[in-house]
């Protein structure tokens, strides 16, 4: 088992706090991305993990055992950890060959050699990389790089891996390539994964579940498509996929559901029921519909091509940019009618 809990986790550098009491758990196996904004924390909180840093409150445990204790002053360093690290840097020997680099962690632990070429070739072929074995990293592209950073993650069989970024330094298409090396290799390993990175849609393409982080604190952990359709903050709601968050005027319950003015229409809204109060909902494109007879009137500023179907930015007449999605194409500048449709509710903050 290699679950990893996080209890009541602080650090702060030089008197500023980085993170805040973050209480968590990520399940054996599990694909966690740790997404949000610039500075707020991701990082510091896979070092933790890692042992790089010691925290200046809570405790950390990985599978069965105490990894770091911050009242006792205790933690557990990074090469005792069973883990595996892959940084956007790839962080490669460079003056060994591909083979070398994936092997020297095995030789390290002094393993028998029948057993180091038998694991090293089983991690390179995995990864795709047998005819490169005799390369050196300077002469691998960045995405040969960063499955050389895998290889060598796959063969000492980590309880964890932690990455960091690691496709930050690759172009768009081979980021989209490599998002699908690191979910076999998940697949494969069933090791646990915490994942670092800023850009929400490889968030959502590769994690069962991202925990979504601003000022030191995870503001929703849930997954991707929770976090998109049922979002329980606006900070969240803005963060994750399209849309525009609007407040509400006068919620009530109606019946069954929840009724509330926006934007000057009066229109049913869907919310958690242990939301206490709700008070924005977030108009994603799926909740607008063309019509006629809409609940508002709109005038179209711009049209984006998506493949099969255009994106269309409208302003309201009350002054509101909205996102719609169609089959058919609209001139810039039309005029057209919005139907909003049961968007999701939640609280400010
Ligand atoms: P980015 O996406 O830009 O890498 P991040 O979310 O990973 O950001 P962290 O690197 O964890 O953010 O930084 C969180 C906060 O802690 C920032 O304000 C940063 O300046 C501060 N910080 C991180 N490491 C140190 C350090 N060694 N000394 C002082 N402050 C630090």
């Amino acid at each position: 088992m290699a679950d990893i809990s996080l209890s009541s986790v602080g650090k702060s550098f030089a008197g500023a706090p980085a993170l805040h009491d973050i209480t968590t758990h990520f399940r054996d196996g599990e694909f966690v991305a740790l997404l949000g904004p610039s500075g707020c924390g991701k990082t510091t909180l896979l070092r933790l993990l890692a042992g790089f840093e010691m925290p200046s409150t809570g405790t950390i445990r990985i599978g069965d055992s105490d990894m770091a204790d911050a009242a006792a002053g205790r933690m557990v360093p990074p090469e005792n950890r069973n883990i595996g690290f892959v940084f956007q840097s790839y962080a490669l020997w460079p003056h060994m060959n591909v083979r070398r680099n994936v092997s020297y962690p095995l030789e390290i632990r002094r393993l028998p050699k029948a057993d180091i070429a038998a694991r090293t070739l089983a991690a390179l072929e995995a990864t795709g990389l047998e005819p490169y074995a005799d390369r050196m990293p300077s002469d691998l592209s960045g995405g040969q790089r960063q499955r050389v950073a895998l290889a060598r993650c796959l063969v000492s069989d980590p309880d964890a891996v932690l990455l960091d970024e690691p496709l930050a330094n690759l172009d768009v298409a081979l980021r989209a390539s490599m998002q699908g090396v690191f979910t076999d290799f998940h697949k494969r390993t069933g090791a646990t994964m915490v994942y670092v990175t800023h850009d929400q849609a490889e968030a959502m393409a590769m994690a069962d579940r991202i925990a979504v982080m601003d000022h030191g604190q995870i503001r929703q952990f849930d997954t991707p498509r929770t976090l998109y359709e049922r979002p329980r903050s606006k900070f969240v709601a803005e963060f994750v996929g399209r849309g525009t968050v609007v407040p509400l005027r006068d919620v009530q319950m109606s019946g069954a559901g929840l009724q509330a003015r926006a934007l000057g229409a009066r229109i049913a809204v869907q919310s958690s029921p242990d939301t206490a109060t709700v008070s924005h909902v977030c108009l994603r494109p799926e909740n607008l519909t063309i019509s006629e007879v809409g609940d508002l009137r709109a005038k179209v500023a711009r049209v984006t091509y998506l493949g099969g179907r255009y994106l269309l930015e409208t302003v309201a007449a009350c002054g509101t940019c909205l996102l719609a999605e169609t089959r058919a194409k609209f001139e810039v500048g039309s005029q057209l009618g919005l139907t909003i449709d049961t968007p999701w509710a939640f609280a400010e903050d």
